[in-house]
């Protein structure tokens, strides 16, 4: 049984059992029961749901790994943690973070003005805020009054420039001095598709020599013992662990020279985030190549080694896990509107009392096909096609004829593939590529999964019942935007196989899984389809709830967001029917109240599916 390869990418928090896949959690209730629970609401269109125990479970993960690494390295600082707003601002993945880290006290990481603003209202007095990124005279007084409310937060200049502007700020005012962080720029750089934030042209971070010019400053001001942090990021979903060790070992011995140079409150390394997410389907571990409990007791033993060489005290451990935090959180549920190849069915045959003898010889092959002659009945059909499709041309065959031909061949290639499904020859193969069939899902992939859009990664996918029988129809996935980039195509050498439904007779769902992190701001608007309705599952032992539900944007605010009056648009569409002949009175009434029923949904479609 194919089993999507949720052994490799799910790290067991799913299973599958009755041919559903289930939650492996307390209750264990299936993706299948929660969508037809949302959906008996009238709600219709893509769905992202929320998990809040899977970040818990990837906290504690985190938390657990770095405890036993502290342990057996004795290593005398602390672990803490920050979560980077930019790979999920969504108040509800927010809000999960901060409830279930808040034991850790876990803090926020801010990137820009607004998610400062964010961090600042939503951790805890009293965790870590840290702040990166380029920033101007006004984030860093935002910097200030941050530090003067209470909240423990290090600014960390990305150049000269922002640590003349902190002093700059001091000297005119009297509000409480924040943690002043240093970037490092590496010389070492990262590895996967994501990494340009290490190397000596990376975009981020102090040169040795401009490190040693703000010593000279910060000592100049008095202000070194603000100094509190080092800090680099080498890029997300980092493949390869040796960069991490060569930028360790870079920004360790950065951190004890600055301590030896008379940094008394320089504590703390921070080691950005990069931690990677599992995404593949078919090969176990080509995303990265260490885990969890290797990348913690790297960090620690490195760490520990640099320090107790140059006899400085440990530093406490920071982290910025983004990625690995939240990426399995979500996972978005599209209903398939359309099988393309559905015209091909069976009963749509509509044969004469005479038939052609040629479609005659058809026929009988797809009746007499079987385990034995499929390879050859094959053969003879797709020749018998070639023929039909020339006789057609020259006029000796009808449309109806061709018609009965196109489904009786589309037919024998279906049941040869099964047949021979166990062991396909490559002709087979080959055939199912040709054949694949297009199933059309009522999402968007620039709003939900806009990293395929941009750079080609890939999610896990399946379908969330039927999975007590074997899927056989070579798949490619087709979005509804009307953009020919909306297609998921599908790949021989990492194939996707699904069922093949009638969607006449039942629904079809598909999940999109570890959609959680990076996803959702950067998702766009194209055709003006918005984020699907988003629903946070709280499971328990009883069963589970379902809140926060917020549902995507009705036509309207969506018009509304990009400049337009929507009254005015709404007035407008209402007034040009009033105003329209020969409309009688009660068709008005009802027509006018469906157009405004209609602007009030979201833009995702509703029809079956
Ligand atoms: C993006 C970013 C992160 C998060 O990286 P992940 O790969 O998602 O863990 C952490 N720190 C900084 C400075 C970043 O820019």
């Amino acid at each position: 049984m194919n089993n999507f390869g949720l052994n490799i990418w799910s790290n067991k928090n799913f299973v599958i059992e009755d041919g559903l896949i289930k939650l492996n959690y307390k209750s264990m209730p299936s993706l299948l029961e929660i969508t037809e629970k949302i959906r008996s609401n009238n709600v219709r269109g893509p769905m992202l749901l929320r998990f809040p125990h899977l970040i818990r479970r990837q906290i504690r993960t985190l938390y657990s790994y770095f405890d036993k690494a502290i342990k057996n390295n004795k290593y005398e600082g602390s672990f803490n943690a920050v979560f980077p707003l930019k790979v999920n601002q969504f108040p509800h993945a927010v809000e999960a973070i901060m409830s279930q880290g808040k034991k850790f006290n876990y803090g926020l990481e801010a990137g820009s003005k607004a998610e400062l603003i964010l961090a600042m209202s939503q951790t805890n007095l009293g965790a870590n805020i840290t702040v990166n990124g380029f920033k101007d005279k006004e984030m860093i007084t935002l910097g200030f009054i941050a530090a003067q409310s209470g909240h423990n937060i290090t600014l960390t200049i990305e150049g000269l420039g922002e640590l003349e502007t902190i002093i700059e700020v001091a000297k005119e005012c009297n509000l409480k001095i924040p943690n002043i962080g240093i970037r490092v720029r590496l010389h070492s750089a990262g590895s996967g598709i994501w990494a340009k934030s290490g190397g000596m042209d990376a975009k981020f971070g102090l040169t040795s020599t401009e490190i040693i010019e703000a010593i000279t400053l910060l000592s100049q001001e008095d202000m070194l013992n603000n100094l509190t942090m080092i800090h680099f990021h080498i890029g997300s979903q980092m493949s390869d662990i040796a960069p991490l060790k060569r930028a360790l070992r870079e920004a360790g011995n950065i951190y004890a020279e600055l301590r030896k140079m008379g940094a008394k409150e320089l504590n703390n390394i921070n080691i950005g985030g990069g931690l990677a997410v599992e995404y593949d389907q078919h090969t176990p571990s080509t995303s990265r190549n260490y885990s969890i409990d290797e990348f913690s007791s790297s960090v620690v033993f490195l760490l520990a080694e640099i320090m107790n060489a140059k006899k400085v005290k440990h530093p406490n451990i920071f982290t910025e896990s983004g990625r690995f935090i939240v990426a399995s959180h979500a996972l978005l549920i599209t209903p398939v509107l359309e099988l393309f190849s559905q015209d091909y069915q069976e009963k749509l045959l509509n044969f004469k009392e005479v038939n052609p003898p040629i479609l005659q010889e058809l026929i009988e092959l797809n009746k007499l096909l079987s385990n034995q002659n499929c390879i050859e009945y094959l053969h003879d059909a797709l020749d018998h096609m070639e023929s039909l499709l020339t006789l057609f041309d020259l006029g000796y065959i009808d449309l109806q004829d061709r018609s009965n031909a196109e489904i009786l061949v589309h037919n024998i290639i279906k049941k040869a593939l099964y047949l021979k499904s166990a062991n396909p020859t490559d002709e087979l193969e080959q055939l199912q590529v040709k054949l694949q069939e297009r199933y059309l899902i009522n999402a968007s992939i620039f709003q939900s999964l806009p990293d395929y859009w941009g750079l080609d990664q890939h999610f896990p996918v399946m379908p969330i019942h039927h999975l007590n029988s074997t899927p056989l129809r070579a798949a490619s996935l087709w979005d509804i935007t009307c953009d020919s980039d909306g297609e998921i195509g599908f790949n021989p050498e990492k194939p996707l196989y699904l069922h093949d439904i009638n969607l006449d007779e039942e629904e079809y769902f598909l999940g999109f899984f570890n959609v959680g992190a990076y996803q959702e701001t950067l998702g766009m608007n194209h055709n003006l389809f918005t984020h699907p309705s988003e629903y946070t599952i709280k499971i328990d032992d009883e069963g589970y709830k379902i809140i926060n539900e917020v549902e995507s944007k009705s036509i309207l605010d969506i018009l509304e967001s990009i400049g337009y009056d929507k009254n005015e648009i709404l007035e407008k569409l209402k007034n040009d029917l009033i105003m329209s002949d020969f409309i009688a009175e009660k068709e008005k009434d009802d027509t006018l109240a469906k157009l405004e029923t209609f602007v009030e949904q979201n833009g995702y479609l509703r029809t079956t599916n």
